[in-house]
């Protein structure tokens, strides 16, 4: 059997290779929104020509967003607690977890690859200086989420039940989750953390999604990056 917590080749990683994403499924292509826009016709095609194309582009420009709700995909996702946290709270997506109540085995905790400066003008923004010399406080920050650890183990060890136990562990544990979620959706998604005003974490994530769909929704992602991304 798989361990969830071992991504296979396929999936991206991201955060310096501590976390990644994999298409786990999907359903649909790019013919079955063209297609569902057309129910009406009664006619099916297989294969998408330069009509179709323009048809496509035509149903995301103008927000007539249910033909694009056929394609679905399911991704799995290994990230620290707080982009879990973000990313949660889009709500139409549907999420399962693998629970800390069930297993305190393969306990993996973020160290960030750098760290970034607080932005002055945005309490919600940050900014990369090269002149940040952060490795003394990258290794408090790995000795801290050691130290939560062996807080946890003892905890279990003297037996605390794991439910409470796991209120020790910081928001740089990792997380591995499901999620599901149709192509108008996931293109909101995208708008919104494939963004400068998106943390960079969860923008490592929302790119590498680009990456994973763009077999399956080529012209999609294209028609995304040039009029969506970023607006
Ligand atoms: C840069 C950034 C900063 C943020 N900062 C904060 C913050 O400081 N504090 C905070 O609490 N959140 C914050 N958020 C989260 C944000 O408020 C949204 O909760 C999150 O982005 C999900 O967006 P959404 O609701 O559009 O997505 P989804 O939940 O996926 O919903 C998609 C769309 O479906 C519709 N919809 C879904 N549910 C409902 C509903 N119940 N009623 C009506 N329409 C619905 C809406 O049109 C919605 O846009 C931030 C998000 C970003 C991107």
């Amino acid at each position: 059997m798989e361990h969830l917590n071992i991504p296979p080749e396929n999936h991206v990683k991201v955060l310096g290779g501590q976390g990644w994403i994999g298409l786990i499924d999907h359903l649909g292509t790019e013919a079955t929104i063209v297609n569902a826009a057309r129910v009406s016709f009664g006619k099916l095609k297989k294969e998408m020509d330069d009509r179709d194309i323009t048809l496509l582009e035509y149903l995301i420009a103008n927000r007539h967003t249910s033909p694009l709700e056929h394609v679905v995909f399911t991704f799995s996702v290994h990230c620290p607690l707080f982009v879990r946290g973000q990313w949660h709270r889009h709500r139409t997506w549907s999420y399962n977890e693998i629970s800390r109540r069930y297993t305190e085995i393969d306990l993996e905790f973020y160290t960030p690859v750098a760290l970034r400066r607080q932005a002055e003008s945005n309490r919600q923004a940050s900014y990369a200086d090269p002149d940040f010399d952060d490795a003394e406080l990258r290794n408090l920050i790995r000795q801290h989420n050691a130290d939560s650890l062996a807080l946890y183990e003892k905890l279990l060890a003297s037996g605390v039940c794991r439910e409470q136990a796991r209120g020790v562990l910081p928001q740089n544990m990792m997380v591995t989750f499901w999620g599901t979620v149709d192509l108008s959706n996931l293109l909101h998604f995208l708008q919104l953390r494939d963004s400068d005003h998106a943390q960079y974490e969860i923008r490592e994530y929302a790119i590498a999604i680009k990456q994973l769909i763009r077999p399956i929704v080529p012209h999609v992602v294209e028609y995304y990056e040039k009029n969506l991304a970023g607006k």
